[in-house]
């Protein structure tokens, strides 16, 4: 494995079906970390607030699994169908990503210790709001526009909850038949790969947001 100049892991020999499962599983672990120049690389224990490592918080951690194992498997196994949804493997690794709430969003840039100012934790679209997954993707009010709009566009009707895993769900529930939901998913991870592309925009580049242009790229390159 080494890494291209552009920063993109590449594999000395084509992966076997099992090793890429496994290989999504590293780049989604390693894809939310953010080299920041002039800070030296360190180790930091998630499990506990100040980042050190103690026995304590590792049985918190053990004890947490045990309970959540069933909850955790079921939850992967329906994550796993995304990978056999008709649509660009970018907004399929971009759903991914979203659902294990690996994003950097700002709550979780905040999280790894990266310092943002007060004005850069602000959602970019309504500057209202911290920016967390399920404010920007589900229920920003600039969001919600862009949902309205889709339910109109396919005709479907479905409850919003606010945490983007349980929109995914009942959004692609609306299908009538398994046809029917795997275009709906693949409406869904289009709407939320243009939706995180545009917001790096907004927030990167200055752009502005315009719904109807949004909505125009998803229907096309979705
Ligand atoms: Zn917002």
């Amino acid at each position: 494995m080494k890494l291209s100049s552009s920063g993109k892991i590449e594999w000395n020999k084509e992966l076997r079906e099992r090793e890429e499962e496994a290989a999504r599983q590293l780049t989604d672990v390693i894809s939310s970390f953010v080299p920041v120049a002039g800070i030296k690389d360190s180790w930091i224990w998630e499990a506990a607030k100040d980042g050190r490592y103690s026995i304590k918080s590792a049985y918190e951690v053990i004890k947490n699994q045990r309970s959540d194992r069933g909850a955790l498997r079921l939850d992967l196994e329906t994550l796993a169908s995304i990978w056999d949804t008709p649509t660009p493997q970018k907004a399929i690794v971009t759903g991914w990503r979203l659902l294990r709430n690996r994003l950097p969003t700002c709550d979780n840039l905040r999280k790894r210790k990266i310092n943002l100012g007060e004005e850069d934790l602000r959602c970019c679209l309504c500057q209202d709001h911290e920016e967390d997954a399920n404010h920007l993707f589900i229920s920003c009010p600039k969001t919600q526009e862009l949902w309205d709009e889709i339910q109109r566009w396919t005709g479907i009707s479905t409850a919003r909850p606010s945490a983007a895993a349980a929109h995914w769900l009942s959004f692609s529930e609306c299908g009538q038949n398994k046809k029917g939901r795997k275009l709906l998913n693949a409406i869904w991870l289009s709407c939320c790969w243009l939706l995180w592309k545009r917001r790096n925009e907004i927030r990167f580049e200055g752009k502005t947001w315009e719904v109807y242009n949004l909505l125009v790229e998803i229907k096309v390159r979705g």
